[in-house]
């Protein structure tokens, strides 16, 4: 653990060089990244724009660990994403990253609580149910423990996603799209609240959007267009669709 920390205190807490993403299809092969350069420092926080089918959700997707580049280097947290396997890359995870979904992806057979646990339990923490009661505290849902998803309306389930994503304390927060099934308030007071999550913990954060005005209070925006991140120009702004 003395190690992971030293780490993570060197190293960026995301580098990708030269990324690059080729998926077999039954029309033959596609490639959706096309060599993604991208240092992003711990603490940052940097926003993600582009166009829809631009490759932002596949990029999330590597850096997590949960699809594998087919080319160059991925290093989360001071380890090669490449060099491990999916046991340790699960591992990895659970310690390190806390997910944000657009479509919150919450169990619906558990409760609110049990849903915030699951990621605590995973890492064998003998206080999972405490420390997810106080995670639903700090989203303002100390009201909703035994609520089931389907009894929550979009702006709490995305809450207890929040909280889900953060119990463990993550370095690392990726969120795609977190707002997108949310009306504008709605959208507003759920993004308040994982920045403020985000500033106390001291996390870096990945954040997908197509709002450029949630994009703009991140530290950094990076264009992504046909899996490759690109420069603006100056004058107009790039669509973001
Ligand atoms: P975005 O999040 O920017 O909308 P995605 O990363 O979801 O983009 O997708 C980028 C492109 O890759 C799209 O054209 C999409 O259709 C394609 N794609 C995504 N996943 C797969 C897959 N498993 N197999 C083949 N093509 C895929
Ligand atoms: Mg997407």
């Amino acid at each position: 653990m003395d190690q992971t920390l030293k780490q993570r205190r060197r190293a960026p807490a995301i580098l990708l060089e030269g990324v690059q993403v080729t998926l077999p299809s039954r029309a033959g092969p596609v490639t959706i990244l096309r060599g993604i350069d991208l240092e992003i420092p711990a603490g940052d926080a940097v926003a993600v724009v582009g166009p829809s089918g631009s490759g932002k959700s596949t990029l999330l997707m590597v850096i997590a660990g949960l699809e594998r580049a087919t080319g160059g280097r991925i290093t989360v947290v001071g380890a090669d994403l490449g060099a491990l396997d999916e046991d340790a890359l699960a591992k990895l995870r659970a310690a390190n990253i806390g997910i944000v979904f657009q479509s919150f992806h919450l169990v619906p057979t558990m409760t609110a609580i049990e849903n915030v646990a699951l990621p605590l339990e995973f890492l064998d923490d003998a206080d999972a149910f405490n420390k997810a009661r106080e995670a639903l505290a700090e989203v303002g849902l100390a009201h909703r423990e035994t609520h089931f998803p389907g009894q929550l309306s979009g702006g709490e389930q995305q809450r207890v996603a929040i909280a889900r994503a953060l119990s463990t304390s993550p370095s690392l927060i990726l969120a795609d799209e977190p707002t997108g099934n949310l009306d504008l308030a709605t959208g507003e007071q759920v993004m308040d609240l994982l920045f403020t999550l985000k500033e106390r913990t001291a996390a870096t954060l990945l954040l997908i959007t197509h709002d450029r005005n949630l994009a703009k209070r991140c530290d950094r925006i990076v264009n992504v267009a046909d899996g490759r991140i690109v420069t603006p120009s100056a004058k107009r702004r790039a669509p973001v669709s």
